[in-house]
């Protein structure tokens, strides 16, 4: 009885992964369509799904040409075998508020190399030069940084990250493309009829997906935005002030005629030898209020524009006042207090959404040993190594990696749970490896390693943010005892 219990179990597990939907992990929009449609179909057809995230379109190819009853869903260009569009899903072009583009035409552009949409955007664009970066997070802090004119990305990416990271004077041009997101599968026919009737069912709340990200898209830099509307407004004042100053004179005009009209015992004066000179005196009255007022509309214009350089350069003072304060110095990763705060809102929208959120804490193995044997300033090169290392490992869009302080690093992964984590672990071990740092005094390996803990939840109350810092901080210490140079993880 024991063993049919057991083998019953081997199976309903096996069958438990037995349909698996991959996804592209650089496109926020498709890995959110992911999660619900895993949900609605797992409903529908009453089997559980299992949500695969890769980091390339070769890999999404590959997999799901490999593994039977599974299907992908991503960009259109991935296969033939497709159901048709699921949503169109928005490219926008970002750029600095110093310096506005219309369009990507003859500028330098970045986009995300393996990103479905760079190749058509390169072919529809020959006189723009592209820039290939990992990730919308990279792109854009080069496009803040003046190293490119533009960004082009997925529009939900690209304002989750502005927003994640506060980062003022970028805006969207009115330029805007769109590519699909399809759904490419290869299944038995029943299963394909199943599949159909949740496409149909989730089309329309797809839009909502991006509607959500792009409603956070609240970034102007109000000096640029609100300045033209204070000219606008000081010359229509003069506009105003110039009709109401002619009015008056006329209206004075006609009181001063009738008046002298209602003077019976003056002989009537020739018209011309009378008016002439008293309208000569009002044009020329006219023409100075005029000229007065076009001076100090230019005087005004003048100071505005002063006004507008100030304020411009304490909006750069300030821009790089707020990335320092949220940037580690040694490693420019995030520090520890802009973790704290991203953390924090991130819990809450994965609280709302009910969505997995996963936190990886890592630390460098016998760190003191390194210093101690080749110096500090070595250690500290080591620290900027591994650092970059971590930043090539977790570079979805929305994922942070941050400095949490010493030797040890934190990475926030939002939208996934502990098994996309375990991956992007496991791709750092063999960054780790082939780097291969030499470490003179380990008693793990002959090179710099990591050991790591991973915690993943999908968070219900309000404040136990920290609490999950905690799981992974005890994975971490587990990690560290059971020999280092390894991870464990904690799933709630
Ligand atoms: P374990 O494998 O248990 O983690 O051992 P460990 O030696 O890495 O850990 P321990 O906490 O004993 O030592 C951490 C070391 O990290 C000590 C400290 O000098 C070094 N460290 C912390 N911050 C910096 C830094 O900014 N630069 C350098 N060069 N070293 C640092
Ligand atoms: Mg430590
Ligand atoms: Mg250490």
């Amino acid at each position: 009885m024991r063993w049919i219990s057991a083998v019953l179990a081997c199976w309903l597990s096996w069958q438990a992964q037995a349909y698996t939907l991959f996804v592209h992990d650089r496109d926020l929009l498709s890995v959110e369509i992911a999660r619900h449609f895993a949900e609605d179909i797992a409903r529908l057809a009453g089997l559980p799904v299992s949500v695969r995230l890769l980091s390339s379109a070769e890999q999404l190819r590959q997999a799901s040409a490999a593994i039977p009853d599974s299907w992908t869903i991503g960009p259109a260009t991935l296969s033939a075998q497709h159901t048709g569009a699921l949503t169109q899903r928005t490219l926008g072009l970002l750029y600095r508020v110093d310096m506005p583009l219309q369009s990507p035409s003859g500028h330098r552009i970045g986009a995300i190399e393996d990103d479905a949409g760079y190749a058509p955007l390169k072919a529809a664009n020959p006189d723009s030069v592209f820039v290939p970066y990992a990730s919308s997070q990279t792109a854009i802090k080069e496009l803040a940084a003046g190293i490119v004119d533009g960004v082009i990305a997925p529009m939900a990416d690209l304002t989750m990250e502005v927003t994640r990271w506060q980062i003022n004077g970028l805006r969207f041009a009115n330029w805007v493309a769109q590519d699909p997101i399809v759904i490419h599968h290869d299944m038995n026919p029943a299963l394909s009829a199943r599949l159909d009737e949740a496409v149909a069912r989730l089309a329309p709340q797809i839009h909502d997906f991006e509607a959500r990200y792009l409603l956070g898209q609240t970034h102007p830099a109000p000096t640029a935005s609100t300045l033209p509307w204070v000219y606008l407004i000081a010359m229509g004042a003069c506009a105003l002030a110039s009709l109401a100053v002619l009015w008056a004179a006329r209206r004075a005009r006609r009181q001063a005629r009738a008046a002298s009209a209602a003077m019976p015992h003056r002989a009537p004066e020739p018209a011309r030898a009378v008016d002439a000179p008293r309208s000569d005196r009002g044009q020329a009255y006219l023409n100075e209020v005029n000229q007065q007022l076009q001076q100090e509309v230019m005087a005004r214009q003048a100071k505005e524009a002063e006004l507008l350089a100030v304020q411009r350069e304490l909006n750069d003072a300030h821009e790089r006042l707020a990335e320092q304060v949220r940037t580690d110095p040694l490693t420019q990763l995030a520090n520890r207090r802009h973790f704290d705060e991203v953390l924090a809102r991130e819990w809450r929208r994965h609280a709302r959404e009910q969505l997995p959120l996963t936190i990886v804490l890592a630390d460098i193995d016998h760190f003191k040993g390194y210093n101690d044997a080749l110096g500090h300033p070595a250690g500290d090169e080591c620290l900027r190594q591994v650092a970059a290392a971590l930043g090539q490992a977790f570079n979805r869009s929305g994922d942070l990696v941050a400095r949490y302080g010493g030797e040890e690093f934190v990475m926030l992964l939002p939208s996934s749970d502990a098994q996309d984590a375990e991956h992007q672990v496991s791709r750092l071990q063999d960054t780790m490896a082939a780097l291969n740092i030499p470490h003179p005094n380990s008693s793990t390996a002959a090179h710099v390693t990591l050991s790591m803990g991973i915690a993943a939840c999908i968070p219900m109350g309000e404040d136990d943010a920290w609490g999950l810092v905690e799981e992974a901080d005890q994975a971490l210490y587990e990690a560290k005892n059971q020999g280092r140079n390894r991870y464990r993880v904690v799933a709630a």
